[in-house]
């Protein structure tokens, strides 16, 4: 941008702030209220100011015109004195008319007193005229007929004939001792005044240059005052007028939220200290703003996740419903049906062995029953088991000793010949009180699983140890494989009644949640940790009565 694009800019901002300023939405503001106000105090203390100088100059004019007129008849009157005492009346006479013929002197009489005659004049025709006591000549020095106002007051007038100002000045010519002696006043030594001498004095040049004067001071008084009143409002406007009006859009900007806004005020005055305030407020308040938004976030991001816990244990609690009410109707069909099964099992072993061992075909065919049945019955006791229908006998155990006990019944198994079995059995654990049985039932759900996840081969590392958890002392039981692990798209729905990811017929999905129903039974809890590609491990942790150690 150039220097001069800057200034149009400039005079067009202000333009535009000057159409605001007298549009009629702010003709009510202060701004406009401090410049009409501070515009007529300089109108009226200019226009007293530049009257009084007219008048001043008026005075000083007139003063001038007397005081050029006084020496001028005084000097008549010396010259009148003199020419008298030596007898030249001639003289006296002809000096008048000379001076007559000057510019500007309009006529010269000389009195006699107290008769009024013209004795000398400037024109010839006025001699041996009487002035009327009554008139303007004698009241100069006369306030009534007889009395006679003091010589040194004003002894002028200024009076217009003919559109033209004339001063009219007297000069009383004294008695003095030298005119008693001399041959034309001898005899008069009383008298005081002795005639006057009045001269008339043209003002056209003065009264003319007074109204130049007058002309050119009032154009001047009207420029200055303009200027003042500009200059006054570009001051006004730059000090206060701009600054409040920024500092009332900025308060306009902030209470609208937008908190963003600065105020530009970089002058050291008290404008530029209340806009830099406003702007440090503005400042605090948006930190503060976002500080509360912050605050609301955070609330609103708690209450969500307190939201999404009411209402997953909602559904926890609908779920545990559900399977609760699956477990009785279990526990009702496996009840119903362990009989018959127990019955049709019993009587194929007896039918076995009273058929002969040559008749192989119905040998194989009785055992094909026996063995599905038994399938049967195994799963119905899963059944069983999962709605805790089977009573659990609780009495003081050793976990280490039921872990060993477990481990000796898979060594032996087919399954577990390729498996090694690594154990790390804390010797320091206390004796608590369960159901052994029920408990080596959830370790062989455990040991199958893994050994199905490493399809037989692989590594299996059993663990006990004591620990604590909010406050409380658990027996940990760790049994961790290194199996493909478990996808976590399975982890919260391992211990969900049948479900299962093996094939139909090895599989029923009710071996962990089975176990997890012991143990809760137990008043413990288990956790599973898995990491796809390097194994799963199961804890199973079962409180420790405090008063019962192990040996
Ligand atoms: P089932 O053994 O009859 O499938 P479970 O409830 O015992 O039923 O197991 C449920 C599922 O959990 C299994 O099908 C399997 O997918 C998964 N599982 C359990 N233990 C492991 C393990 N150690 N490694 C990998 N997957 C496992």
């Amino acid at each position: 941008m150039s220097k001069r694009d800057i200034m149009q800019e400039r005079v067009k901002k202000q333009f535009a702030f000057l159409r605001d300023l007298l549009s009629k939405k702010s003709r009510n503001s202060l701004s406009i209220k401090l410049i009409v106000a501070i515009g007529t105090l300089v109108l009226i203390g200019s226009s007293i100011f530049w009257y009084m100088i007219i008048i001043r100059g008026e005075r000083d004019f007139i003063s001038t015109a007397i005081q050029k007129t006084s020496v001028c008849a005084n000097l008549m009157e010396q010259s009148l004195r003199v020419n008298m005492m030596r007898g030249h009346i001639d003289v006296i006479q002809e000096i008048l008319e000379k001076i007559g013929t000057t510019e500007n002197i309009i006529n010269i009489n000389i009195y006699k007193h107290p008769d009024g005659d013209i004795v000398f004049s400037a024109k010839k025709e006025n001699l041996r005229k009487k002035m009327p006591s009554e008139s303007l000549e004698c009241r100069l020095c006369h306030k009534s007929k007889r009395q006679l106002t003091t010589l040194d007051k004003k002894r002028w007038s200024i009076y217009e004939v003919e559109g033209q100002k004339v001063l009219m000045l007297a000069v009383p010519i004294i008695n003095e001792k030298g005119c008693v002696t001399s041959m034309c006043h001898s005899g008069q030594a009383k008298q005081r005044f002795l005639g006057v001498l009045e001269a008339e004095y043209s003002m056209a040049d003065l009264d003319l240059t007074l109204k130049r004067q007058k002309i050119f001071t009032l154009t001047f008084g009207i420029i200055f005052t303009f200027f003042c009143c500009v200059v006054l409002c570009i001051i006004l406007w730059k000090l206060i007028i701009k600054p409040i009006t920024l500092l009332a859009e900025g308060m306009e900007k902030v209470t609208k939220g937008e908190l963003d806004h600065r105020i530009e005020i970089n002058t050291k005055d008290e404008m530029g200290m209340l806009a830099r305030t406003f702007n440090e407020m503005t400042k605090e308040l948006k930190v503060a703003r976002e500080r509360l938004e912050n605050w609301a976030k955070e609330l609103e991001e708690e209450v969500r996740k307190k939201t999404e816990e009411i209402r997953r244990g909602q559904e926890q609690m609908i779920h545990t419903e559900k399977l609760a009410s699956l477990g009785r109707m279990a526990a009702g069909v496996a009840h119903e049906l362990n009989s018959p099964l127990t019955g049709i099992v019993t009587f194929a072993h007896l039918m076995l062995q009273r058929i002969p061992p040559e008749n192989k075909m119905d040998r194989e065919d009785l055992e094909v029953i026996i063995e599905q049945a038994e399938r049967c019955s195994k799963i119905i006791k899963g059944l069983l088991g999962f709605s805790r229908a089977l009573p659990a006998e609780k009495s003081d155990i050793r976990i280490n000793d039921t872990i060993r006990h477990v481990i000796d019944m898979v060594k032996n198994q087919a399954k577990f010949h390729n498996i090694k079995i690594i154990t790390d059995l804390s010797p320091d654990l206390p004796e608590i009180k369960g159901d052994a049985s029920q408990l080596q039932q959830v370790y062989m759900n455990l040991l199958i699983n893994a050994a199905d996840a490493m399809n037989d081969r692989g590594e299996i590392r059993i663990a006990t140890r004591l620990i604590k958890e909010d406050g409380v002392d658990y027996i940990e039981i760790e049994f961790t494989d290194n199996g493909p692990g478990i996808p976590e798209e399975y982890m919260g729905r391992l211990f969900e009644p049948f479900f299962t990811t093996k094939p139909v017929g090895k599989g029923t999905g009710l071996g962990l949640s089975v176990s997890h129903g012991i143990v809760r039974k137990h008043g413990g809890h288990i956790i599973v940790k898995s990491k796809v590609g390097e194994g799963t491990t199961f804890l199973i942790r079962l409180p420790v009565r405090p008063e019962s150690k192990e040996g």
